[in-house]
């Protein structure tokens, strides 16, 4: 089939008003719940709602086309809509198992350490969240992350507890439980994905993690009381790396 065929296929299925109808609806639901994601300003659960309703939309856009176009083309009316499924198949994969096969190429294990647990579960409290299982590394390199999947983690590397005063290591982990709170995992996976899924990806990049980066600052500040140990923290950790 030549690029006109498949034009003049395109062009016939849009004829139909109810497929047209339908591509518009979508189309302009597309649009609506792009905005609230690109301009922010809401809370994590919210704004989740919003990139899976774009998706949504998106995935009803492609198979309501594909599905219509009567061209007898195999690859458009199975393979186009099975494309974003199987992405989406994809990323439910990676965000399930992801986090523990990362882990274990990490050779990250659960600790033992009383001090650092007790943190975690009082803070967790505090934060009215899950407490999540604290793992450590060691590796060489100061770094610290948490991760979902199926229970909340966050590993520290061994470098960060021996180089980190207590108040210091307090301030990270309140930093982590913050993103754990806020659903910061599930919000980048399901970011990237849509980057690959979405037109409206040329207008925006929708890796821009800055504003929860601040608000999980902003945690560690009221908790804490002062944003001067999770500072002292950066400074150490900036200093390994330049
Ligand atoms: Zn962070």
């Amino acid at each position: 089939m030549s690029l006109v065929d498949l034009g003049n296929c395109l062009v016939r299925c849009t004829t139909v008003p109810s497929v047209l109808l339908i591509l518009l609806s979508t189309a302009t639901l597309g649009f609506l719940s792009f905005l609230p994601v690109r301009f922010g300003g809401f809370s994590s659960k919210t704004r989740l709602a919003f990139i899976y309703l774009h998706l949504t939309s998106f995935i009803f856009f492609i198979a309501t086309l594909s599905i219509s176009m009567v061209c007898g083309m195999f690859f458009l009316n199975v393979f186009l809509p099975a494309i974003p499924i199987l992405l989406f198949a994809g990323m439910i994969l990676t965000y399930l198992i992801g986090p523990r096969l990362y882990l274990s190429s990490l050779h990250a294990h659960e600790t033992k350490d009383e001090k650092l647990n007790e943190w975690a579960s009082e803070y967790a409290r505090v934060m009215d969240t899950r407490t999540p299982t604290i793992y450590v590394t060691k590796e060489k390199n100061p770094s610290a992350f948490s991760t979902y999947g199926t229970k909340p983690k966050i590993c520290f590397s061994s470098r960060i507890l021996e180089d980190l005063s207590p108040e210091e290591i307090k301030a990270i982990l309140i930093h982590e439980i913050a993103h754990i709170r806020m659903k910061t995992q599930i919000i980048k996976v399901s970011l990237s994905f849509l980057r690959f899924l979405t037109p409206f990806s040329l207008l925006h990049s929708f890796l821009d993690i800055r504003p929860q980066e601040d608000r999980a600052d902003e945690y560690v500040r009221k908790i804490q009381g002062t944003s001067q140990y999770l500072n002292s923290a950066r400074d150490k950790v900036f200093r390994f790396y330049s």
